[in-house]
């Protein structure tokens, strides 16, 4: 049947979300048209100013409101482990383990079949983080960088945590200073950290090696 045409607009922007098929966003669309105006314009203006009112934290990449993120700013954490993840919805997920230290979003993983290449994602501003560590570090014989790797068990996450861990050596960073480690195993293959339930999450942070 045809729909007025706000409606059809409406219902295509819907379908383009990620789990929503046509039915579910006929049925969101005509959902709406229960709300009063007041709560559709709010709707309305959130939607216009998201990108406008977020942006990615100078440090860590994450997605924030301030130019350094809540977690960055935290004198509370240790600044010295540095956890890379792949997507802002992964930090979600392991700020509800007791993890304590940083994150590096790379928004994204190396995968040629997509043309995603290293440049693609943010891996220059993590090598530029530990060089600034680095610098820090140098004067204080014990302390030392850890970097935690934690892209997905699948493929594309595998492979650029190896490349992660090539480049890192390549850049000629002390293996003592600049420690890395692997997400443990416990993570289901394949699937993604925003999926694993917190303990799974626990225990492969525990198991790191
Ligand atoms: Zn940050």
């Amino acid at each position: 049947m045809a729909f007025p045409n706000i409606i059809t607009d409406l219902i295509n922007y819907f379908e383009r979300l990620p789990g929503v098929g046509s039915k579910t966003a006929q049925r969101l669309v005509f959902y709406m048209l229960n709300f009063p105006d007041r709560e559709l314009e709010e709707f309305g203006s959130l939607v216009g100013a998201l990108k406008k009112r977020t942006q990615l934290c100078s440090t860590c990449k994450n997605i924030s409101e301030e130019e350094t993120c809540k977690i960055c700013s935290d004198t509370s954490r240790n600044h010295r482990q540095i956890l890379v993840v792949t997507s802002p919805l992964d930090v979600v997920a392991l700020e509800r383990t007791d993890y304590k230290g940083v994150y590096h979003v790379l928004h994204g993983l190396i995968d040629p079949l997509s043309y995603i290449g290293p440049d693609d994602i943010y891996l220059a501003s993590l090598v530029e983080r530990l060089e600034k560590l680095v610098f820090e570090v140098k004067n204080d014989p014990d302390s030392f960088v850890e970097v935690v790797l934690a892209t997905n068990a699948g493929m594309e996450g595998e492979s650029t945590a190896h490349y992660i861990r090539d480049l890192i050596r390549e850049k000629g960073f002390d293996e003592s200073v600049v420690r890395i480690t692997r997400i443990g195993r416990g993570l289901p293959v394949g699937g993604d950290i925003e999926y694993a339930d917190d303990n799974t999450l626990s225990r492969a942070l525990d198991s790191r090696r």
